[in-house]
């Protein structure tokens, strides 16, 4: 008997020997293999799963391909329960839908602003002391729910050095830059060389603290995953990584080990998941996913609220449905296992974090809270509180934080409202007809 532990499930083998005609265990776990047989057609996905789809709805799957093209890994396609496909979570996340060609009023082909908050191509700098990098066109998976499907099918291409230099520019000439974000497309995607030559040359740069990777190759492609890979990320540190599972059943034992050998290298791990209909949104796969995922020393990060991006409008959830799953998992589970549940801000506003509430009412005495149970309990505030007057001139104040760690010095947003420094009382919205009636007065 061969060893258990490095055997293909019997599903795997199927599609392996569908593939190739044998059943190459050594190549299945090969991800060049994996990538020169990923599945591009319907026919193939056919033929490799043994799923039928009804003749009927060819032409409507034709027809959607070829406005968002389809690639599918032949490991990610072995996870698809055969026998309940169409409901199948796996299937739902790889597999063309028609409606997807549906776009509805309110659905835009760039959502998050993303190429219009971008200085330089491929960089988007949306809050002040990080960039998302986006590095690389290709990836191994096209999820059907890809918030950046706009870009899906695009050539297929790694961006040159001279247009990555271009970015690495922009962010040596900007040194507010403290956090870099290397997105795509995938970062694994690339050759191991050309991402370490990427990060080596943002190591070069002193104001660059952190390099954060984000990729869904643990997931789709967890054979990516290689010793070589990870030895050469190490030599990079502090290099932090997020990933993208949405499923319980997306952390098969290739994907744990894959995690496995990136948390070893020191590689901090999170997860961004999508709340997708039909997917994930319920409470009960919610916590079992990010529990799973803490077993296995991945952080959940974000649960995003799915975003107004073409085509997904089918995947859509009401926001009430997180927010009954952060219900749920809050006091309920280990506090880590919990997600911030986001809405990226359509119009480019960034990430707006969502909570249910817990703060119930307070006065100048007492807080009323309640907790997960639904106990209503009271916090009795300080009968004195002596407030420091900001000014934001840190050399005069009693607190100890040294000059040199200051090094943001002007407030934004809600945050300059709340300073004593500030003059202003209110933001007020561009185009507000009433204080346009009293300017047009004077
Ligand atoms: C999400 C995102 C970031 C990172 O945000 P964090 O909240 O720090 O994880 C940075 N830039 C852009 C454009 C983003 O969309």
């Amino acid at each position: 008997m061969s060893n258990k532990k490095t055997m293909l499930t019997l599903y795997q083998k199927t599609i392996a020997e569908n593939v190739s005609g044998h059943i190459p265990d050594g190549n299945w776990k090969d991800y060049t293999w994996q990538l020169e047989h990923s599945i591009r057609d319907i026919a193939t996905f056919e033929r490799l799963t043994g799923i039928v789809l009804p003749e009927e709805e060819h032409a409507e799957l034709e027809k959607t391909i070829s406005k968002f093209p389809m690639n599918i890994t032949p490991y990610y396609a072995s996870l698809i329960d055969k026998e309940n496909y169409r409901n199948d979570p796996i299937f739902k996340q790889a597999f063309p839908n028609p409606a997807e060609l549906e776009i509805s009023r309110y659905d835009m082909s760039d959502p998050l602003h993303e190429d219009e908050d971008s200085p330089v191509e491929g960089i988007t700098h949306r809050y002040p002391d990080r960039v998302l990098f986006l590095v690389s066109n290709r990836c191994s998976m096209y999820c059907r729910h890809c918030t950046r499907k706009r870009k899906v099918g695009d050539p297929d291409h790694i961006p040159s050095k001279e247009q990555i230099l271009k970015g690495i520019t922009y962010i040596r000439n900007n040194r507010q830059v403290r956090d870099v974000l290397l997105s795509g497309g995938d970062p694994f995607m690339l050759p191991d060389d050309y991402l370490d030559w990427i990060l080596t040359e943002l190591r070069e740069i002193p104001h660059v603290e952190i390099i954060r990777i984000g990729s869904r190759v643990p997931v789709v492609l967890p054979y990516r995953i290689t010793d070589a890979l990870v030895n050469m990320l190490k030599n990079h540190h502090p290099i932090w990584l997020n990933t993208h599972f949405n499923h319980p059943r997306e952390l098969t034992r290739s994907a744990r080990k894959a995690l496995k050998k990136l948390a070893d290298a020191g590689i901090p791990l999170g997860n961004q998941s999508v709340l997708l209909a039909g997917v994930n949104d319920c409470p009960r796969i919610m916590k079992k996913l990010n529990q799973k995922l803490v077993q296995n020393r991945v952080r959940p990060y974000y649960l995003f609220q799915c975003d107004l991006s073409e085509g997904l409008s089918h995947f859509r959830t009401p926001i009430g449905k997180g927010i009954e799953i952060v219900e749920s998992l809050v006091g309920h589970t280990t506090g880590f296992a919990v997600p911030t549940y986001v809405v990226d801000a359509p119009g480019g506003g960034g990430k707006i974090p969502i909570m249910p509430n817990y703060l119930i009412s307070y006065s100048t005495n007492k807080v009323v809270l309640r907790n997960y149970e639904g106990i209503i309990t009271t916090y009795k505030e300080p009968d004195s509180y002596e407030p420091i007057f900001c000014d934001r001139n840190c050399e005069d104040c009693v607190l100890q934080l040294k000059l040199d760690e200051a090094d943001e010095t002007k407030a934004i947003g809600i945050e300059k409202l709340l300073t004593d420094a500030n003059d202003e009382i209110s933001l007020v919205p561009n185009g507000n007809s009433r204080l346009e009636r009293r300017n047009n007065k004077d």
